[in-house]
C-alpha cells in the first residue's frame, strides 16, 4: 500500500533547495504513507516512527527540522511526545504539528495545551500539512542549542523511564501554570504598583533562593525599586542588581533598592555555587518599559527554568500593563485636561470625605473659591488659545502657593476651588492672600503684551452640624461675588 504512493511521485516537481528533515510519527501505515507521499512530493527528506517512543529515539540520534505526529498512538501518544519535546531545552525549538481526528474538540484543546505549534484535522486539513510545516520551519524561534542531548537520551528508552520523564514534564507544566496564575492574581481590586512589585518578589523569591531579586517600577514620574535577598547575597552583589536595573531602564543613576532580607531558614543560608546576575526590562510589545527585574541566582536554575522565568516576566508585563492603563484611566477621570488639576467631580468627592472627617474628629476645614478677574477680556483681546495659556499659568501659580494638605481643582471655566483640611479662618486667609499676591506678582508669560492677571477669593469655614458641602460652597461663592463687587483682586472671608 505504501509503495503505491512512493511510485506516484511526480518527477517534474523538483525538490526544493531547502528540503526539510521531517519526522513523521503515526501508527497507521496508510496515514503514514499519505504523509510520506505529501512531504516527499514537495522535496523534503523524511524519517518515520510508529509511535512517540520511537520518535524520541530517532530525535535523540538525529535532530529533524520538524515533527509531524498523529495524536492517538500506542505506548506514547502525540500529546505526550509533544510535552516531552517542549519540556526539554534540547528539543524545545523543534516545531511540532499534531494531527487530530475529526470532531474531537477536546483533542484540539489538548493539542494546544501540550505546546504543539500547530494542529490540523486529519482528512479535511491534510492538503495544507506541507505548507504548515514549511511555514513553521521558517518562523524564527528560540535558538537551537547545539550539542545538547535530550534528557531522555541520557536515560534508556524504557517505558518506565519515559513515564518518569513524562511525569516530570507534566509537573513542570503544572508549575508553569501555577506561576502564571500566581502572578496574574496579583492584579486585584486594590492593587497599585508597589503592591504588584512586592507581590511579584514574593512569588519568585522561593525560586531564586538563596540569591536575590529586585524590581524597579514607575510611581508617577519616580523610579522606585524593591528587592528581597537571602543572607548569602552580600551588599556588593546586590549592587550589581542595582546596576542591572539601571541598564535595563537606561536610567541616569542606579535606583536605590529598598531591600528586605528573606525569612531565615536553613536553605537560605546556603552559598551560591555558580552565581549569575540576570535581568531584563518588563514591557508589553510596542509599549515603553513598565519596569525591570534583576536576579542573582544559581546559574543552573536560571538556565533550567528559563521558560518559567519567561512566563513570570510575560505575566508581570501583562499585569503591569493593566495596572498602568487603570492608573491612566483613573487620572483621566479625576483631572481637568487643560490644567492637570482635579476636576469638579473629584473635588466634590474629596469634599464629601473631608467634611465627614472634619465633623467626626471636630477639626476645622476651610474652602477658597477663586475666580480670575476679567478673564473674558483676555479671550476677547488675545484669543481663546491665549486664554488657555493664562489658565495653565494661573493653575501653576496657585499650586505653588499651596501647602501639602491642600487640594486644588478647576471647577469650570476660570473658577477654581481650594480645599484646606484642618485649617481655620486665620490659616485660610493667609493661604488666600498668598495665592492672590502670587498671581499678580508677575506678568503672564506668552501673551503679546505685558499683562498681569489677578484673582478674587471667597473663603468659607465649615460651620456646625447643619453645614453641608453645598451650603459651604454657596457661602464661599457669595463671598467671592462680594470680592468682585468690591473691585476684584482681593480676599473676602
Ligand atoms: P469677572 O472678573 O467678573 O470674573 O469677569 P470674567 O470676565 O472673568 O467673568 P465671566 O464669567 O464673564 O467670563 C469668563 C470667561 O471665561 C468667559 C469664557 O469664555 C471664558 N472661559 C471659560 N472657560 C474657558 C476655557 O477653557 N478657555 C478659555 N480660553 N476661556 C474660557
Ligand atoms: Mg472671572
Ligand atoms: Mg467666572
Amino acid at each position: 500500500m505504501a509503495g503505491q504512493f512512493d511510485t506516484d511521485i511526480n518527477p517534474m516537481s523538483a525538490p526544493t533547495s531547502k528540503g526539510l528533515q521531517v519526522l513523521l510519527v503515526d501508527d497507521n501505515p496508510i496515514q503514514l504513507a499519505l504523509l510520506r507521499y505529501l512531504f516527499q512530493h514537495a522535496g523534503h527528506q523524511i524519517t518515520e516512527a510508529k509511535n512517540g517512543a520511537e520518535a524520541l529515539i530517532l530525535i535523540s540520534s538525529a535532530m529533524p527540522d520538524i515533527v509531524v505526529s498523529d495524536c492517538q498512538m500506542p505506548m506514547l501518544d502525540g500529546y505526550q511526545l509533544c510535552r516531552l519535546l517542549k519540556d526539554d531545552r534540547a528539543t524545545r525549538h523543534l516545531p511540532v504539528i499534531l494531527l487530530t481526528a475529526q470532531g474531537g474538540c477536546l483533542s484540539r484543546f489538548w493539542a494546544r495545551t501540550c505546546g504543539a505549534d500547530r494542529f490540523l484535522v486529519k482528512g479535511r486539513e491534510m492538503n495544507s500539512v506541507v505548507a504548515a510545516a514549511e511555514h513553521l520551519a521558517e518562523v524564527p524561534r528560540r535558538p537551537r542549542l547545539e550539542g545538547l542531548v535530550p534528557k531522555i537520551a541520557e536515560d534508556n528508552f524504557s517505558i518506565e523511564s519515559i513515564q518518569r520523564h513524562l511525569g516530570r514534564a507534566l509537573e513542570q507544566r503544572l508549575l508553569e501554570s501555577a506561576m502564571r496564575n500566581a502572578v496574574s492574581t496579583l492584579y486585584t481590586a486594590d492593587h497599585n504598583s508597589r503592591s504588584l512589585a512586592e507581590g511579584f518578589l514574593g512569588v519568585v523569591q522561593e525560586l531564586i533562593l538563596p540569591g536575590a531579586v529586585a524590581m524597579a517600577y514607575l510611581e508617577g514620574d519616580h523610579v522606585k525599586a524593591v528587592g528581597i535577598h537571602g543572607p548569602c547575597a552580600p551588599a556588593s552583589r546586590r549592587t550589581e542588581l542595582e546596576l542591572r536595573l539601571q541598564e535595563s531602564l537606561q536610567l541616569d543613576a542606579p535606583p536605590t533598592i529598598a531591600w528586605t532580607e528573606a525569612d531565615g531558614s536553613e536553605e537560605r543560608g546556603l552559598q551560591l555555587r555558580h552565581p549569575v546576575v540576570a535581568g531584563q526590562p518588563i514591557g508589553l510589545r510596542g509599549h515603553a518599559h513598565l519596569g525591570a527585574v534583576a536576579l542573582l541566582l544559581e546559574e543552573e536554575t536560571w538556565e533550567d527554568q528559563q521558560r518559567l522565568f519567561d512566563i513570570a516576566f510575560d505575566e508581570l508585563a501583562r499585569v503591569m500593563g493593566l495596572e498602568r492603563s487603570h492608573a491612566l484611566l483613573y487620572q483621566q477621570a479625576i483631572r481637568d485636561p487643560l490644567t492637570g488639576l482635579y476636576n469638579r467631580r473629584h473635588m466634590i468627592e474629596l469634599l464629601d470625605h473631608e467634611v465627614e472627617q472634619a465633623r467626626r474628629y471636630g477639626l476645622p476645614l476651610s474652602v477658597l473659591a477663586l475666580d480670575l478677574d476679567r478673564f473674558k477680556h483676555i479671550n476677547d483681546a488675545y484669543g481663546h488659545p491665549a486664554g488657555d495659556q493664562v489658565l495653565g499659568v494661573a493653575a501653576q501659580r496657585m499650586s505653588f502657593a499651596l501647602r501639602k494638605v491642600d487640594r486644588l481643582a478647576r471647577m469650570g471655566g476660570e473658577e477654581f476651588l481650594v480645599l484646606c483640611p484642618r485649617t481655620d479662618l486665620e490659616g485660610a486667609r493667609l493661604l488666600a492672600e498668598r495665592i492672590r499676591a502670587g498671581m499678580e506678582a508677575e506678568e503672564v508669560p506668552g501673551l503679546p503684551e505685558q499683562k498681569v492677571v489677578t484673582v478674587s477669593v471667597g473663603i468659607a469655614v465649615l460651620d456646625g452640624e447643619g453645614d453641608e458641602v453645598p451650603t459651604l460652597l454657596a457661602r464661599a461663592d457669595a463671598r467671592l461675588y462680594e470680592a468682585k463687587e468690591r473691585g476684584r483682586n482681593q480676599v473676602v472671608s
